[in-house]
């Protein structure tokens, strides 16, 4: 790829000293160079984002919002492009990129339309008491390599409205989508209020420990997330942490097998099983557990899996070779522990192929079911008593998202109500929307994304308090 992709710094798209090559997983072969910050261009980056900052505090949030709309519209506007860049880095289908590009325009949009009015708790003879949300500063927020541009929506609008500014730090195998993103958006951005700068992994705690940053909205893995918290700690920052996940989905004996496999295995397979809230077990009633094997077993042959540039393609590589690696390592744990009966590797296709992988009666202490494989690996589990099927979704340390799958919602509401996790769908999985919360529960996180609440993690309650 030719463009020079560039930081944006202090309103100003600059070089970096040292360039890494970016590889594109479908041919595990670089095809483009990004340039790297150097620890004084990120001190430069939070320096103008503080200035920018205090001005940015002062303006209305009609103001905020203007500048949010018009983010949209222009990022909508060079949505093909940003696509185009973010299927070479990552690999998904353009499709999906087109989803992901869209997902970010609307969490924008949804963020304009919010506000965060001053509430008044008391007013009487006495007293008044208020509350108001408050800037908080800059904000680092720093994104996996999973979903590169939706999880900027998950922090950018949210923290602008709220009057911050932001240091944005991509992973280091796809930063390209962001830094083209913020040459698209860089003239309609008061300089040092959104700077962007990308890495060789090794400025994450340079940036978490920098004492010009107020808050950390960091996603990515939980090792990672309790280093990043430690880092927090020396200033007391704030932090919004969006970990790993192991989502159980818990499919009862009176569903139609047939119906209800597309949804599952979709919500197991999409972005090629790399993504932090899709099923990454599922825990089957034995009556029907055959059927819905043989089920996903058919839909997983007729994947189609390879380049996300070719027309009709589903699934597309794994997203980096040491990801790939793992996954290599996952499928002679699943034969191990398992039974195949769709999938594997791809070997003859180049790039970091596996393809959507069935594994049935497996051993549940095996590491398919309980590490977060992040991988297009699906175990199956029988179960014949509910409870049985409850303690086993609840007894890993993750608690991000679970679902549990019914013909009956009364049924499944109330077995939601006994699940240990942010986010309980029932009859679905991975249903995201800018407005609907998604929390995180034990070792998933700390904090909320999205949503209401996700925005007032932005910023700081103030009470006032008036004697009359
Ligand atoms: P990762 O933790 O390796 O890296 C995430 C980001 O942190 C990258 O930008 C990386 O450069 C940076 N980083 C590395 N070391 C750092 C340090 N010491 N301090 C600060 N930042 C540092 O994660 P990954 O492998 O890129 O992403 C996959 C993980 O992300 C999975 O565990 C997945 O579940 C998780 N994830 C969670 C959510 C969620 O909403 N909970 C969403 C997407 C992905």
């Amino acid at each position: 790829m030719q463009h020079q992709f560039k930081l944006l710094i202090n309103g100003v798209l600059v070089d970096g000293d040292e360039h890494i090559d970016i590889i594109d997983p479908a041919v595990g072969r670089p095809f483009a160079s990004c340039p790297i910050a150097s620890l004084d261009q990120l001190d430069a980056a939070v320096q103008s984002a503080r200035i920018a900052q205090r001005a940015w505090a002062e303006t209305s949030l009609d103001h905020r919002r203007q500048l949010l709309l018009a983010l949209a519209d222009k990022i909508e506007a060079n949505a093909e492009q940003l696509g185009l860049v973010l299927t070479s880095e990552q690999g998904k289908p353009l499709a999906d990129s087109a989803w992901e590009v869209s997902f970010l325009v609307s969490a924008i949009r949804y963020f304009a339309s919010q506000t965060l009015p001053i509430e008044v708790i008391e007013d009487n003879e006495v007293r008044r008491v208020e509350l108001d949300h408050r800037p908080l500063g800059v904000v680092a927020a720093i994104i996996p390599w999973n979903f590169p541009l939706g999880l900027v929506g998950n922090k950018l609008p949210a923290a602008l409205l709220a009057g911050n500014a932001l240091i944005i730090k991509p992973a280091p195998t796809t930063p390209l989508s962001t830094l083209l993103l913020g040459e698209i958006i860089n003239e309609l951005v008061p300089p040092g209020l959104v700077n962007i700068i990308a890495d060789n992994n090794d400025l994450g705690s340079a940036l978490t420990s920098h004492p010009g940053i107020d808050k950390i909205a960091f996603t990515g893995s939980t090792a990672t997330g309790r280093k990043v918290m430690s880092s927090a700690a020396t200033d007391l920052k704030r932090v919004t942490l969006e970990l790993g996940g192991n989502d159980p989905a818990i499919i009862l004996d009176d569903v139609d097998p047939k119906k209800i496999a597309p949804d599952l295995f979709f919500s197991a397979f999409a972005n090629t099983g790399q993504v932090c809230v899709s099923v990454k077990r599922a825990y089957v009633h034995e009556r029907i557990y055959d059927e819905l094997v043989s089920e996903l077993t058919s839909l997983a042959q007729a994947a189609k899996v390879g380049d996300g540039r070719e027309e009709g393609v589903k699934f597309g590589p794994i997203q980096n070779a040491a990801q790939y690696n793992k996954a290599i390592q996952y499928l002679e744990i699943a034969s191990r522990d398992g039974k195949i009966t769709a999938g594997g590797a791809m070997y003859d296709r180049g790039g970091y192929f596996v393809r959507p992988t069935i594994v049935r009666d497996i051993d549940e202490k095996s590491p398919l079911v309980v590490e977060e494989q992040f991988s297009p690996i699906l175990p199956l589990i029988p179960f014949s008593d509910e409870d049985e099927a409850v303690a086993k979704a609840n007894a890993l340390p993750y608690g991000l998202g679970a679902s549990v799958w019914s013909s009956d919602l009364d049924r499944a509401y109330a077995l939601s109500k006994r699940i240990q996790a942010g986010t309980v769908w029932i009859n679905q999985h991975l249903a995201l929307t800018p407005n609907v919360p998604v929390p995180a529960a034990k070792q998933s996180g700390i904090g909320v994304a999205l949503g209401l609440d996700g925005l007032k993690s932005y910023t700081q309650l103030t009470v006032t308090n008036i004697k009359k």
